[in-house]
């Protein structure tokens, strides 16, 4: 089979050939269909992420077709459509597990950085990480739901808001062109804030029914105007711009971090004053990755995708690391 390997911290992607992997217990093995690039697999590309061992092929946007299966491994069946995301599987054991919060596992692992992701024609995936995927779903299409997806929607739907409140999407990018699908499929009044007046066209095609300007407009005194955010989830990497848009939250409103931004400033009046929050939000584990595929499946959710084979990776990549795709990249295998 053939895969793409980063060899080392801040090494070119290289294609090698190597034997497809036989999965061990508890595993399954992936005919992978396609994989997105996200910003974290620099993680593995850059070495920012301690103790990876090289060479690793990232890769936490997976989908495909169970292949093979691996001892004590029931309820999958091969030729099964699956996904993987981030979360590479939990041990069950550990006090995280025994209290339900399985993404917290102390063992967690996570793909393509633990082991061998999706840049690749296999993966071997603990059984644990794997998550059904609708027939309905095209593989290149529905790939970045597996992570870009799934943190948006998964944080939608734990953020406390109700149908009818409001809810804005900071941001427009890769996380944020899902978040403003997701929240007007959920019944939320769907705010968009981005910079600059051409992005409102696609933040109105979206879904969204007011969208903010933040170069022209201040977003706390607009969203004051609205009554204030019962949430505001923040997919943009400036602590700056996360800041500014805290004066308009609605009393008892979140602030939903999901963007990985160095630091941010917290006015402790605008908390205090109001009951208001500041939080953060994981992705989700297996079973949630699922019900984003089957929520995206159902209401036409679908992330906008640049679409390049895997041999093209190193561009793939440093298209993705550019910042201008639109919106999230995708590798496909043969
Ligand atoms: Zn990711
Ligand atoms: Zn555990």
């Amino acid at each position: 089979m053939r895969v793409a390997q980063v060899p080392g911290p801040g090494k070119q992607f290289e294609i090698v050939e190597r034997p497809i992997p036989q999965p061990t217990p508890g595993t399954v093995r992936i005919k992978v269909a396609a994989c997105g690039i996200c910003h974290s697999d620099s993680l593995v590309k850059e070495g920012l992420w301690p103790g990876i061992q090289y060479p690793r092929v990232p890769g936490h946007e997976v989908a495909g077709t169970i292949d093979e299966i691996g001892a004590g491994v029931t309820g999958w069946t091969t030729g099964q459509r699956v996904g993987v995301g981030w979360h590479g599987g939990y041990c069950g054991r550990c006090d995280s597990c025994r209290r339900g919060d399985l993404f917290a596992c102390e063992t967690q692992q996570v793909t393509g950085i633990s082991f061998d992701g999706g840049y690749g024609e296999y993966m071997i995936a603990p059984v644990s990480a794997v998550a059904r995927f609708p027939d309905e779903l095209p593989a290149v299409e529905a790939a970045p739901l597996l992570c870009a997806g799934i943190t948006t929607f998964n944080a939608l739907r734990n953020s406390g808001a109700r149908a009818g409140d409001v809810v804005a999407v900071l941001g427009l990018g890769g996380l944020g062109h899902l978040g403003v699908q997701y929240a007007a499929k959920m019944g939320f009044q769907t705010v968009a804030i981005a910079r600059g007046k051409d992005k409102e066209p696609l933040a109105r095609q979206l879904g969204a029914m007011i969208y903010i300007d933040s170069r022209s407009q201040d977003p706390a005194v607009e969203l004051a105007k609205l009554g204030g955010a019962r949430v505001i989830i923040s997919t943009v990497t400036s602590g700056e711009a996360m800041s500014a848009v805290q004066g308009g939250l609605a009393v008892k409103g979140t602030l939903m971090v999901i963007g990985a931004a160095q630091t941010m400033q917290v006015s402790p009046m605008v908390l205090i004053g109001g009951a208001r929050s500041v939080k953060g939000w994981y992705s989700g584990t297996a079973i949630d990755s699922q019900d984003t595929l089957a929520f995206s499946a159902r209401t036409g959710v679908r992330s906008m995708n640049e679409i390049l084979p895997l041999e093209r990776v190193n561009e793939a990549y440093d298209r993705m690391m550019s910042g201008k795709a639109r919106f999230r990249v995708v590798l496909t295998m043969k």
